[in-house]
């Protein structure tokens, strides 16, 4: 088959190489990409050719004209690697310029955001995909499968510190209206994963929220989870300290452990295999953990009883 066309958005930023490197693995081509900022050089090593631009008016116009000029021009999947609140409105740009979206997590900030996109996929045919890559984690699916048919109760205790700089709170990233805090913009992954192996939310009790860290307890039809996310590196446990690690994560199932520490590289990679075999996560995929962390950006804090993480004591 000839290769795809595709267009990018946010190519300057940390997560866009990885689209790059999925794009020229599945043996397509990148014919135009888009970032405010020219730091960008990183196009060289994947797509040399591509046209880049810095103003959303002239990107829209060159893949417009390449549209009018013959089909084969015409860009067949833009790649959303933009900040969080600009995603909806970048889904609809693909739509309208005939392409299906793939899409950074989280998909949109809002549930009924999702309600629109719907509406327009109808309207226009267009679908737009949702990267949840622990999907195609070995060690997830795993766990998916063996408790798809199983009604059995887990426990869970899921501990993530991620530590991040002071540059954090100064970017798009520490600003709720545009990532919608921690526990949207480092959680979802997490609650996506969750739903998927434990099915439906039930309810969710929020005992900590700062704007570097959130902690509560998620009620799933099949499990209860006391979650911990962090971004202060303060928070890491002697462990990762005695290893000069940055990073802590931690999933207890009943108490043992999960071994989950490698298969991470490559995953884009994978979800775009899947989404251009059919197989992709859409809108009503990414529906619950959106759900779950809109309710948690809103939630009161509550008193802290009953089933909560460890690290609240
Ligand atoms: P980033 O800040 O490094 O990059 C975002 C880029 O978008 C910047 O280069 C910025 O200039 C650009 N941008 C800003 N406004 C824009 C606009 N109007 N049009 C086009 N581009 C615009 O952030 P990042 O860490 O690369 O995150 C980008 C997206 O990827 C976010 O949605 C984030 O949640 C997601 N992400 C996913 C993963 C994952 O594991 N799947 C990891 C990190 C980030």
């Amino acid at each position: 088959t000839p290769p795809l066309n595709f267009a990018l958005l946010g190519a300057a930023g940390y997560i866009a190489p990885r689209h790059m490197e999925a794009i020229r693995a599945t043996g397509n081509k990148l014919i135009a990409a888009l970032d405010p900022s020219d730091s960008v050089g990183i196009i060289d090593s994947y797509f040399p050719d591509a046209h880049f631009f810095t103003e959303f008016e002239r990107f829209d116009r060159h893949i417009e004209k390449m549209r009018r000029k013959d089909k084969s021009n015409s860009i067949d999947y833009v790649s959303i690697c933009s900040p969080n609140y600009l995603h909806d409105a970048h889904i609809r740009f693909a739509f309208r310029s005939g392409a299906a979206a793939i899409c950074e997590k989280p998909l949109v900030l809002n549930p009924w955001n999702l309600d629109g996109l719907q509406d327009i996929e109808q309207a226009t045919g267009r679908k737009a995909y949702n990267i949840l890559q622990l999907r195609h984690h070995p060690t997830i699916m795993e766990l998916h499968q063996k408790h798809a048919n199983s009604e059995k109760h887990l426990n869970i205790d899921l501990t993530y510190i991620t530590s991040r700089g002071n540059w954090y709170l100064h970017s798009w990233k520490g600003d709720d209206s545009k990532s919608g805090g921690i526990a949207t913009n480092i959680g979802v992954h997490f609650f996506d994963m969750l739903g998927w192996i434990l099915g439906k939310h039930i309810s969710t009790a929020v005992y900590l929220k700062t704007p570097t860290k959130v902690s509560g307890t998620t009620q799933f039809a099949k499990g209860t989870v006391r979650w911990f996310l962090s971004i202060d590196s303060n928070d890491l446990p002697k462990v990762a300290l005695d290893k000069e690690q940055r990073t802590f994560r931690s999933i207890k199932i009943d108490n043992q452990e999960l071994e989950f520490s490698g298969g991470f590289t490559d995953l884009h990679t994978t979800s775009y295999k899947e989404i251009l075999a059919g197989n992709g996560f859409g809108l009503e995929d990414a529906r619950q953990c959106i759900e779950i962390v809109y309710g948690i950006r809103e939630a009161k804090i509550s008193a802290l009883s009953g089933d909560y993480h460890p690290y609240l004591k």
